[in-house]
This record gives structure tokens, sequence and C-alpha cells, in this order.
């Protein structure tokens, strides 16, 4: 049976918070979306409500056992009306967790025209300066009460909204960030589930994230959980090299998620005529290049800051200061180029921006 979208508008509008003082993802637009399934009958009830709090059982098995995927895209507001970048990515790559974690698949053609119609109801709470935007958090928990250790017979999807500003809190969005390559706790292993979107690999981050903060870094560099020698990512970023002109990138090796941020990256380096290697790249090269002089940029690509350049990578007790802690000239170019797709302000010759 076809989905029908069904939509309940707010009787009354929430006050908006002040645009020029937004932290992410505190504050919450008028409307969310919210879909539910259940065995046998599949996903149903697609509906656009006012956005509340929920009620769950406190057996519902999301809390005992983190049945529970997510995504993270963004919204803008351009001159060419409310562009969104390359949502049916995230629904593909939200369908790849939901398989890994026994979760019934969506169907992408949908979730992508539901979260248009909800973006385009709330569109009045996408901030307009440079750097902000609606970021779009859509997620799946296991809603059944039962405390057995299986896949959950019930689910709710919800998308909900928030308006954000710039990623860092530092003014220029561009300037480097602070690395610290994670060499106890590691992330996750080929077989288990760090290519998906699931709560549980966060929570397992918190700690490493923490004791980086506390050294004053930004983020953690993860290496591979078996010989802790071979790049992985950043925290909340895939992460490139740029050594002595390549471009070098670890390969997706099921340990690994799949950025989108990553894949536009590279689909526009190969459009450029660029070098680039997806590979395993171990941290002693990095760090060899580094003593040679050949390592020339490194930045991180994701959703939230899209292009991060790193000025500080610290492998244990090496600290290593990359292009004079300015930004790159490939990290510019990216940045710009792809902003200037998200924001409407160059064209779209890829159609990325729907
Ligand atoms: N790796 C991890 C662990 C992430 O959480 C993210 C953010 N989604 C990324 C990489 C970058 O992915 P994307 O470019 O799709 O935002």
């Amino acid at each position: 049976m076809a989905l029908e979208l069904t939509v309940q508008e707010a009787m009354s509008k929430k006050e908006k918070p002040d645009y020029d003082h937004l932290t992410f993802g505190t504050t919450f637009t008028d409307h969310m979306f919210v879909m539910d399934y259940e065995k046998g009958k599949g996903w149903h009830a697609p509906r656009i409500v006012p956005y509340a709090p929920i009620t769950l059982d406190p057996s519902a098995l999301v809390f005992h056992y983190g049945q529970a995927v997510f995504e993270g895209l963004k919204a803008y507001h351009t001159e060419k009306g409310v562009l969104l970048f390359r949502p049916e990515k995230n629904f593909e790559r939200l369908n790849v967790s939901n398989e890994r974690l026994n979760i019934p698949p969506v169907d992408v053609d949908f979730m992508v025209k539901s979260l248009k119609r909800l973006v385009e109801l709330d569109q009045d709470w996408i901030p307009t300066k440079e750097g902000q935007s609606l970021y779009i958090r859509p997620f799946i928990i296991a809603t059944e009460p039962a405390l057995s250790v299986r896949p959950s017979k019930q689910y709710k999807l919800m998308i909900i909204l928030s308006p954000v500003g710039a990623y860092y809190s530092t003014s220029d969005q561009l300037s480097p960030v602070k690395i610290y390559v994670e060499d106890e706790y590691v992330r996750s292993v080929k077989g288990g589930v760090g290519f998906t979107k699931t709560s549980g690999n966060y929570a397992a981050s918190l700690s490493a994230q923490t004791k980086a903060n506390e050294l004053g870094y930004d983020q953690v560099l993860w290496l591979d959980a078996i010989e802790k020698k071979y790049v992985e990512e950043v925290g909340s970023m895939n992460i490139f090299f740029k050594i002595n002109g390549t471009i070098i990138t670890p390969a997706l090796n099921g340990s690994i998620l799949s950025g989108i941020t990553r894949k536009s990256v590279l689909e526009l380096l190969d459009h450029w005529g660029m070098d680039v290697e997806e590979r395993r790249i171990s941290i002693e090269e990095v760090y060899e290049a580094y003593e040679k002089g050949t390592l020339e940029e490194v930045f991180g690509t994701g959703t939230a800051a899209v292009i991060s350049p790193v000025g500080t990578l610290k492998w244990k007790d090496k600290v290593m200061t990359i292009n004079n802690n300015e930004t790159g000239e490939i990290s510019l170019k990216l940045y710009e180029t792809i902003t200037g797709i998200q924001t409407g302000k160059l064209e779209d010759t890829f159609g990325w921006t729907e």
C-alpha cells in the first residue's frame, strides 16, 4: 500500500532563537516527521506533527540494546529557494545502517519527498547568514516493549530540525583544528558496525573524545583496531592527506563510515584531474612525510563543518604542525566549491542539490 503523508500544523509557533548565538543542536523547529513500523504492517502512518516530546515504555528495546540508527544532513536558505544537499544519499546510507542493525528498510524516494515537505513547512527557521543552515536529524529507534535480545518488532522513525550556526565556535569556519591520534581506545573492527551510523559507535567514542578535549584537542583520529597502525577516520569526519601533490584518503574497509562529503570531495578532485588515492595509509607514513616536509595538507570532511583543515596532529609524543597551521589551498578550494553549490552561489553542475 502506498504511504500517504498527513500534516498537522502547529496551532502556535515557537519563538525563534537568537540567530547570532546559535549552539549546535539545542533548539528545534515547530514540526517533526514521525512514522511507525510494526511487524506484519510494515512502515505506516507517516505524519508531520507539531514538535513535542514522545512517550516510550521503559522496556523499549532501544534503551537496553541500542538498536538505533541515525543520519545528519543540512538544508540551506538560498536565492534559488531552500536547497538540500544529496538527501537521497543519506537515506540510502540509513538503509545500509538499517540492514546491519536488523531494522527494516525505508523507501528512499518517499523519505526525501517527506523531508522536503517538512523543511518547506519550517523554512522560516532556516537561518540566512554565512555558514548557517538547518541541521536535519533523521533517526530510527526500536520501540517494542521487550527485554529479550532480538530485533524489535516495532520501530519509530523521526526527523527533527535544528537551526545551526558555523560548526566550530571560532569565528572563522576554516580555522585549522587540532586532532589527537588515539592509540589506546579503538572505534570499530571489520565485521562490526563502524560503517554504519548507529548510536553505539558514538557512545563508544566518548571516553576518547573527552580525553582529547582535556588535552586541548578538538577531535580524535582513530586508528585500526588490530594493529593501531592504519588511519581510519576522525570522530565525525573522514580524513584526507596531501602528500607530495597526491591526495590520499583511507579506503572504505568496513570499519569506516562512508561520508557523503568524502564522496563529494572525491568526485570533485577527480573532476579537477588531481592525483587521488583511496588506500590504506599508516600513521607512520603520515609522520615520515611530515619529517620529510612533504605532508602538505590534512583536512577532515563531514556534513557539520564541510571541510576542516587540520593544523595540529598529535601522535604519541610527536606533535605535527601542518602547513604552518594555515588553511591549505585544496581545503579552501573544496570548501568554497562545496559550500558554493550548497548555498546556490555556484552552478550545481553535479546535480547535488534539490
Ligand atoms: N565519519 C563519522 C564517524 C561521522 O559521524 C561522520 C558524520 N556523519 C562522517 C565521517 C562524515 O560523513 P558525512 O560527510 O556524510 O557527514
